[in-house]
């Protein structure tokens, strides 16, 4: 049962050879040979072995510094400093490791959640299944934006080009129809196929599916070449760069250091070779980048949860920092269960009662809707069912609630007639016409946006009915003209359309906003965001719902075709007071993405149909609708929300910011943690004076908490009020001078208090040894009470919620409690370190110093925080 040249071979032929009819296999039979042929998959390209990516871990400028470091001591043999190197070698490696698996689970999941669905008819009926799921033989049905699940013969093709840039390389959308062509035609010119993995970018298609998985063309010649998604964001990029050039100039005031020491200082060489690279171990960031993309895919995850779901990484920034938030309307801020409420014909209004989906419900006063009812039926390409008691539409809502109207007047749900062409939906024309067989000839049904439809009826007063649809709108219906025309031919002509209908009614639909919108609308603007609302409805509608939903500005409208007259420059002036605009076509969309950007605005911006990709490419934050839309529209998106829903992109927002604040608050506790570390030894060296701390103790410090202290920040959940700050800009460096004032205000600090503990240790005649391990364990006691300052940089650590930590946190610090009692206390671990014993009111001293410390920083932030209010 295979086909070798389906393109050059006739429908009939095709359908032959694979055993399948235009109406599909039947349910059992498509069992049988998904069984036979197996998943419609592409095989897996090879990805790298475990081994070979635990050692790309080690591929990095901080670890390559880190082993030659190792190298010298072993070289010198000092057997104790290499080994607690290599730890730090080998626990960087394996962290990273492991966050990797991690993060590539996420992405993977993330994969499977965006795989595409697929519309095939199966015992004569249309229904969705996994696009893994299709077997050769059979029919599925594609429409724009749709991406093709198989390579397919086309039956039927309306207006349809597909864009085959992934496997012709031409970018050029190529125009599809069924009749064959010559079997020697290269690929780019086989019309009457659709391959699988491109897009359909116009018109309507059905197609016999010949091949799936590997035995598609993009299967033979070897797979998709996968994005490689890369871990990391503008930001992280730019702190990796940064940690490269900062370790350069470590090694450079190290090696100044090594020659101060020995020539001026008079220290025995190897001994000042040891210390300096214990210093420039601590000063070094090695666990900074790994932390960062660990932050990073936390964020993913916690994103995912959230029903947001991040294609791209860079998004997760851009989405924290976004000012404003375009989105549309039905199906995001309304719930898109839609219900026909009022009809007005030329006999009058009547109100339709009933509830969802079902076809059941009562027409008051009674009338004769008849005719109005079987344009609803006929021009209608979905189709509700009754599953488990509950009326369900599948397809569009709105054609769904079309169908349940029908079904209340004339008492059918299901289209008998046979419909013989059709002009579908576009957002571009607003409307759509079906020709069906009926008893007394063919019949055309039009439907669509009033001011559309109305233009093409003859024989009424159109003022009138335009000022009709209008007070419908105002009262946040959404309204649908309809009309129909005999047709005695087999196609529909657009020409005769256009003023040749019969009018035959409004119909007003109800769509309720989603009160989660409402309550996420108000949290974007205390987060100082502003939403805007870009819908192809009605003005009328659109101003309705926005009040609804509480825009700021929802009195004043513009519409597409007020757009159309404004110039980019006065468009940017105008755009940023309006919020809501309506009758937008999907190139509208792009120009408002860039006049906000234009006021240096960060813009995110939603969408879901083909069209509308340019305008998701050119947002901050471009974010497609997973459920209802396109694949063209997930494909240049950023990100994708599974549940469509409006809420979904401020949780993302809050997300994105909390991901910023964490990855910001693992910087500001690495950097002056480090320098504080590393000062002490720089200016006990320059000063003469004994070493406050050896390099071994240094190196220990610097395995034990530069690893587990800085990850534990990037677990942090978001700081009470993220949102109700205004949102960064996103310019802002992330090395800011605050930043920057607290590096020095924190190793100046921990200068103190080193040296401090120490000379009193000194002062009180302790051996130096004890000396030592108390600033030792004075370091780590700084670090940790640093930690929980920079929890909360936003706000005040002196509350309760703050004082509780997380588990995360505690975890670590219970881990380094019983690390430094260890080495402070167990003989074996003494000698390694050359620690002594502490006494136990020395303890408390040092836990006092901690608190002084904490005590200093906090004051200093409050005063900081008290200035900006
Ligand atoms: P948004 O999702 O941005 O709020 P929308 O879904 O309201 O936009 P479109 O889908 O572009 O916008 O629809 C614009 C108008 O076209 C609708 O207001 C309606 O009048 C008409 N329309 C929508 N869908 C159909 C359809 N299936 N058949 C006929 N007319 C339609």
């Amino acid at each position: 049962m295979q086909i070798d040249d389906p393109h050059s071979t006739s429908v009939e032929t095709c359908l032959e050879l694979l055993d399948a009819s235009t109406g599909g296999l039947s349910r059992t039979e498509a069992a049988r040979r998904l069984h036979a042929f197996g998943p419609n998959r592409l095989p897996e390209t090879r990805r790298r072995g475990r081994l070979l990516r635990f050692l790309a871990q080690f591929h990095n400028l901080l670890i390559y510094v880190l082993l030659g470091a190792a190298a010298v001591t072993a070289l010198l043999q000092h057997w104790v400093d290499t080994g607690v190197i290599l730890a730090v070698v080998l626990a960087n490696a394996v962290i990273g490791h492991l966050q990797e698996g991690k993060a590539e689970a996420a992405m993977a999941a993330i994969r499977n959640i965006l795989a595409p669905h697929a519309s095939v008819l199966r015992d004569g009926a249309r229904m969705t299944v996994d696009g893994t799921d299709l077997v050769p033989g059979d029919i599925v049905v594609l429409e724009a934006g749709d991406k093709v699940p198989a390579d397919l013969r086309l039956i039927e093709a309306r207006g349809l080009s597909a864009q085959e840039a992934i496997l012709t390389g031409e970018s050029v959308p190529v125009e599809k129809t069924v009749p064959s062509v010559a079997a020697h035609a290269p690929l780019g010119d086989r019309r009457s196929m659709l391959w699988s993995g491109t897009l359909v970018t116009q018109g309507t298609a059905k197609g016999l599916v010949v091949h799936t998985g590997g035995a598609t063309e993009i299967g033979r010649i070897g797979g998709l070449v996968e994005g490689v998604e890369q871990l990391t964001t503008p930001l992280v990029a730019q702190m990796d760069n940064f940690a490269r050039w900062l370790s350069f100039l470590i090694l450079l005031i190290a090696a100044l250091l090594l020659v101060y020491g020995y020539f001026i200082g008079h220290h025995a060489f190897g001994e000042m070779l040891m210390v300096v690279i214990g210093v420039a171990v601590a000063a070094i960031p090695e666990g900074l980048p790994a932390v960062m993309t660990i932050t990073l895919a936390i964020g993913v995850q916690a994103m995912a949860r959230r029903h947001a779901i991040v294609r791209h990484l860079p998004a997760i920034e851009a989405i924290g920092s976004v000012s404003v938030i375009c989105t549309d309307k039905t199906g995001t801020l309304t719930r898109n269960e839609m219900l026909v409420a009022v009809v007005e014909t030329p006999d009058g209004i009547f109100e339709i009662a009933g509830e969802g989906y079902a076809p059941a419900g009562a027409v008051t006063p009674a009338g004769d809707l008849s005719r109005l009812a079987r344009a609803a039926l006929l021009c209608n390409d979905a189709a509700i069912t009754c599953r488990d008691g509950i009326w369900i539409a599948e397809g569009d809502p709105m054609e769904g609630a079309l169908l349940a109207f029908a079904g209340k007047v004339i008492g059918d749900h299901r289209p008998d007639g046979r419909r013989l062409d059709a002009i579908p939906f576009d957002s571009r024309h607003r409307f759509m016409a079906v020709l069906s067989e009926g008893q007394g000839g063919g019949l055309v049904h039009v439907k669509g946006a009033p001011e559309r439809v109305l233009r093409m009826c003859g024989g009424i007063d159109l003022s009138d009915w335009h000022e009709r649809a209008e007070i419908m709108a105002s009262r946040g219906l959404r309204v649908l003209a309809l009309a129909e025309r005999k047709e005695s031919g087999e196609e529909i002509d657009p020409a005769a359309l256009e003023g040749g209908l019969t009018f035959l009614g409004l119909v007003g639909l109800i769509d309720p906003p989603r009160p989660e919108a409402i309550a996420a609308v108000a949290e974007c603007r205390a987060a100082g965001i502003r939403v805007k609302m870009i819908t192809g409805d009605h003005a009328g509608t659109a101003a309705a719902i926005a009040a609804r939903i509480g825009l700021e500005n929802s009195s004043r409208v513009l519409t597409g075709a007020d757009l159309d007259k404004l110039d980019d420059a006065q468009l940017a002036l105008e755009v940023a007071g309006v919020d809501v605009f309506a009758r937008t076509s999907p190139e509208h969309k792009l120009r408002l993405v860039m006049a906000l950007q234009a006021n240096g605005l960060s813009v995110a911006m939603t969408g879901d149909g083909v069209n509308d990709a340019p305008a998701l490419k050119r947002a901050d934050a471009g974010i497609a609708m997973g459920q209802k839309g396109s694949e063209a529209a997930k494909e240049a998106a950023d990100l994708v929300l599974a549940n469509d829903n409006f809420a979904s992109i401020v949780a993302a927002v809050r997300e994105g910011r909390t991901v910023y604040d964490n990855l910001t608050k693992v910087i500001s506790w690495t950097l002056p943690t480090n320098a504080g570390e590393s000062v002490v030894v720089v200016l006990a060296l320059l000063a003469g004076l004994a070493l406050p701390v050896t390099a071994v103790q240094i190196l220990w410090i610097n395995l034990i908490t530069a690893i587990t202290l800085g990850l534990a920040l990037a677990f942090e959940p978001s700081e009470p009020g993220s949102m109700a700050r205004p949102p960064r800009r996103r310019d802002a460096p992330i090395l800011s001078g605050s930043l920057v004032w607290h590096v020095v205000l924190v190793a100046m600090l921990f200068l103190a208090a080193v040296f401090g503990i120490f000379s009193y240790a000194v002062d009180r005649g302790y051996p130096l040894a004890l000396a030592q391990t108390m600033a030792m364990n004075t370091v780590v006691v700084l670090e940790i009470f640093h930690l929980f300052f920079i929890r909360n940089i936003y706000s005040t650590s002196l509350t309760w919620a703050a004082a509780q930590g997380t588990k995360v946190v505690w975890r670590v610090i219970i881990a380094i409690t019983i690390a430094q009692f260890a080495v402070t206390y167990v003989p074996a671990l003494q000698a390694v370190l050359g620690t002594r014993p502490v006494p136990l009111m020395d303890g408390v001293l040092i836990l006092v110093v901690g608190a002084v410390f904490f005590a200093i920083i906090e004051i200093e932030k409050q005063i900081r925080l008290g200035l900006r209010r």
